[in-house]
C-alpha cells in the first residue's frame, strides 16, 4: 500500500510534522532515538493528521512516539508476560482457550504502538507458510472443540487479501469452524484498507465474521474511519472494539465514556478494556488495579450496560481472560 510506504519512520520527522521541538520533549533527541532503536517508529500520515499540532501530550502522539523510558528495567515487567510461548504448539498457532485459537499471520503492523504486548514476540519463528498452514489444519481437526479461528498478528490485515482468502478457504473446508474473528488496528489507522477486495472476501465466506478493532481514544475516530466502518457493517460484519487502559492517554472516565459513545454511533460495540500487561519497555503506561477498578465503577454509573467494555486482565494460567472489578 502506498500509504504504508509513506508512513513516518523517523521520530524527528514526526516532531517536525507536528511543530514540536524535540529539545522540549522528555529525553530530547537522544531519548527519541533510544526508544526508536528498541522498537522502530512507524506512524501512517492519516493517523498523524488526527493529532493536535504543537501538543506534546496529544493522546495519539503518546501512543506512537518513542520514549527514553522504554530502556528502563522494571521488576516484573518482562518480554513475554502472557507466556504465549507455552501455548504455541505449532508455528503460527496460539492455543490457550478451549474453543478458539489465534493464528499469528504476520509480524507486520501499519503502526507501531509503544505499549504493544507483542513488541518482543518471535514473529520470525511464527510465519505462516504453506507447510505451517497444513499442520495447523491437522491440529484443528484433532481438536474438534475449536469452532472459532482468530486472525491476529502483528496486524492480520497487513497480509494481502489473496493470501487471507486462501487461508479462509482452507478453514471453511472444516465443518467444525463456525466463526472467523479478525483482531486488527489497520482499518483504524488506514481506513482506506477497507476497500472492495477486502469487503468481497469478507462477504463471500460462509463463516460468521467478527472484526475486533483496536481504538484507545475517541480522537482516533474521524469521518474517514466512520465511513469505512459503515461499509463493514453493511457487509454484515459484526464490529467490536478493544482498548488498552493506558496511563496518561485514556485513563479518565469521561474519555472512556466518550469513546464508547462514539464507537456505538459508528455501529461498534465496546468489548474489552485491557488492564495493562507488564511488558518490558512499557512500564510507563501501566495503571494500577485500584485505579482501573475505580474508573470502571464510574463507567458503569454513567453508561448503559452495553456500552461498558469488560475490564479484564490476561493471566498465563487462566482458562479465559479474567474480569476485574465486577
Ligand atoms: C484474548 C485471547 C483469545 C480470545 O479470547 P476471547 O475471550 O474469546 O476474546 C484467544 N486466545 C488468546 C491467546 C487470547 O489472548
Ligand atoms: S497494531 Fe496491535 S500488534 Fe501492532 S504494534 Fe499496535 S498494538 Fe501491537
Amino acid at each position: 500500500m502506498t500509504e504504508l510506504r509513506q508512513a513516518i519512520r523517523d521520530p524527528l520527522e514526526l516532531c517536525r510534522e507536528l511543530g514540536l521541538n524535540p529539545q522540549e520533549l522528555r529525553g530530547q533527541t537522544p531519548g527519541l532515538q533510544t526508544g526508536d532503536r528498541l522498537f522502530k517508529t512507524l506512524v501512517p500520515r492519516s493517523f498523524v493528521k488526527r493529532m493536535q499540532k504543537g501538543n506534546p501530550q496529544d493522546p495519539l502522539l503518546l501512543q506512537v512516539l518513542p520514549s527514553p523510558d522504554e530502556s528502563l528495567e522494571q521488576p516484573g515487567f518482562v518480554t513475554d508476560p502472557l507466556q504465549e510461548a507455552r501455548f504455541n504448539p505449532l508455528p503460527g498457532l496460539i492455543h490457550k482457550y478451549e474453543s478458539r485459537v489465534l493464528l499469528t499471520l504476520s509480524g507486520a503492523c501499519a503502526i507501531n504502538c509503544r505499549y504493544c504486548f507483542r513488541r518482543h514476540f518471535p514473529y520470525a519463528d511464527n510465519s505462516l507458510g504453506a507447510g505451517a498452514l497444513q499442520a495447523i489444519l491437522d491440529y484443528l481437526k484433532a481438536h474438534p472443540k475449536i469452532n472459532e479461528v482468530i486472525f491476529s498478528g502483528g496486524d492480520p490485515l497487513a497480509t494481502p487479501d489473496r493470501r487471507l482468502q486462501e487461508i479462509v478457504t482452507q478453514l471453511e473446508a472444516l465443518p467444525q469452524i463456525q466463526r472467523l474473528r479478525i483482531h486488527t488496528r489497520l482499518p483504524v489507522v488506514l481506513p482506506s484498507r477497507v476497500d472492495a477486495p477486502l469487503l468481497h472476501w469478507l462477504q463471500a465466506t460462509r463463516l460468521k465474521v467478527i472484526l475486533v478493532l483496536h481504538i484507545n481514544h475517541p480522537q482516533e475516530i474521524n469521518n474517514e474511519l466512520t465511513t469505512a466502518l459503515g461499509q463493514l457493517t453493511s457487509a454484515g460484519i459484526t464490529l467490536f472494539n478493544q482498548s488498552v487502559l493506558l496511563r496518561g492517554i485514556n485513563d479518565r472516565p469521561e474519555i472512556l465514556a466518550e469513546l464508547s459513545e462514539k464507537l456505538f454511533a459508528a455501529d461498534v460495540l465496546p468489548y474489552y478494556l485491557h488492564a495493562f500487561d507488564p511488558i518490558e519497555g512499557a512500564a510507563h503506561f501501566a495503571t494500577d488495579d485500584t485505579q482501573a477498578k475505580n474508573l470502571y465503577a464510574q463507567l458503569l454509573a454513567s453508561l448503559p450496560g452495553y456500552l461498558v467494555p469488560k475490564l479484564v486482565r490476561e493471566y498465563s494460567d487462566q482458562p479465559s481472560k479474567t474480569p476485574l472489578g465486577w
